[in-house]
């Protein structure tokens, strides 16, 4: 058994898959009558393409990869879910992860009947792996590693990350989905060194894309067959299968996108900090800022009542009085700006 294999349960391990139609055959043809299909309405009559070939090329080449080491779900939410049913005994394994961080992992874990363990952040956001490694044991299959963090905006030291690497023995989930804004590098380049490594990225965030749902994952090609195994045949709809093709031409564009809101980022992040009740705004590495706030849940209902929605975090760990704002357009945060200043005063 190779080591991914020992890591994941054993009934998912003997797991017949379902073999849909369209992975029986695959070629070219011109009578398609093997799937049940109606021969009217085209393009939508057909089923999609299971494992989204075209899509994964185009993925592979610009993240620098091979194909055979992608994964898309639909958001990458699918891909956590799968993480918990490819590798998790109910009832008897469980995941370590640090807190507070994407609340994702957490629910996956009580669906699936998986004990979840918490690690605080320190002050400053970061941990030590030391300390989150004394949490796992043998029974620990998942340990979720959410860099920029979610809501704390932060990117972790690599070489904290890579201690994880190096001395955790089951697989270990990095979270990038705030990769695109970061000033740190992505681990993609690492993952033909650590087998167990999963990576997670989306286009939900700098590809301005949350509606279609795609969430990739990237990992050893033993990881992505067995994903490939369990997810539900046809994962990834026509309709987004057909936009993701459209949008992965758009790289530049999206750039683009990218350097706006990295400079938005910093002018509300100044703008911010004026404010009397305004106590800290936290360094970001995403497309979002966490405000530390004299009153959060005063100034999230005042903004409410203005149409201008935040995300009040006030009762999470570590964030009492804080708001997660997400950078907007110039426009947006200058509403959002002029607001706060009559708030101010
Ligand atoms: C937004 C976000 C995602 C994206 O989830 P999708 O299901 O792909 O939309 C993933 N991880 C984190 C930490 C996020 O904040």
């Amino acid at each position: 058994m190779t080591e991914i294999e020992q890591l994941m349960r054993p009934n998912i391990l003997r797991l017949t898959p379902y073999s849909s139609a369209r992975s029986e055959f695959k070629g070219e043809a011109s009578v398609w009558l093997d799937a049940n299909e109606s021969p009217f309405n085209t393009p939508y009559n057909r089923y999609p393409d299971p494992l989204q070939s075209r899509i994964k090329e185009k993925i592979a080449r610009i993240k620098g990869l091979s194909p055979d080491s992608v994964f898309l779900g639909a958001g990458s939410d699918e891909a956590i879910d799968l993480l918990f049913r490819v590798f998790c005994i109910p009832a008897r394994d469980n995941a370590v992860a640090i807190e507070p961080t994407y609340g994702m992992y957490e629910v996956c874990a009580n669906i699936n009947d998986v004990e979840y363990r918490k690690v605080p952040l320190d002050e400053e956001f970061d941990f030590d792996p030391v300390d989150l490694l004394a949490v796992a044991d043998d029974h620990t299959k998942l340990l979720f590693i959410c860099s920029p963090n979610n809501p704390t905006g932060n990117t972790f030291d690599a070489s904290k990350i890579k201690y994880l690497l190096d001395n955790f023995r089951g697989i270990l989930v990095i979270d990038e989905a705030y990769i695109d804004f970061s000033s740190q590098d992505s681990f993609l380049k690492r993952l033909p060194d650590y087998p167990r490594l999963v990576i997670l990225q989306t286009f939900s965030k700098a590809w301005g894309s949350a509606g279609v749902r795609l969430g990739m994952a990237f990992a050893s090609s033993g990881i992505i067959e067995v994903f490939n195994k369990v997810k539900y045949p046809y994962n990834i709809n026509a309709l987004t299968q057909e936009y993701a093709l459209e949008i992965l031409e758009k790289e530049e564009c999206v750039k683009e996108w990218v350097d706006v809101l990295l400079r938005e980022r910093l002018k509300l992040e100044t703008l911010l900090q004026e404010f009397p009740f305004v106590t800290k705004v936290y360094p970001s590495d995403a497309n979002f800022l966490l405000v530390r706030t004299r009153d959060a849940a005063a100034l999230y209902n005042y903004l409410q009542d203005k149409g201008i929605i935040v995300r009040n975090r006030n009762k999470i760990t570590l964030c009492s009085g804080c708001l997660r704002i997400t950078v907007g357009n110039a426009e947006e945060n200058r509403i959002l700006v002029e607001a706060l200043a009559i708030y101010g005063k």
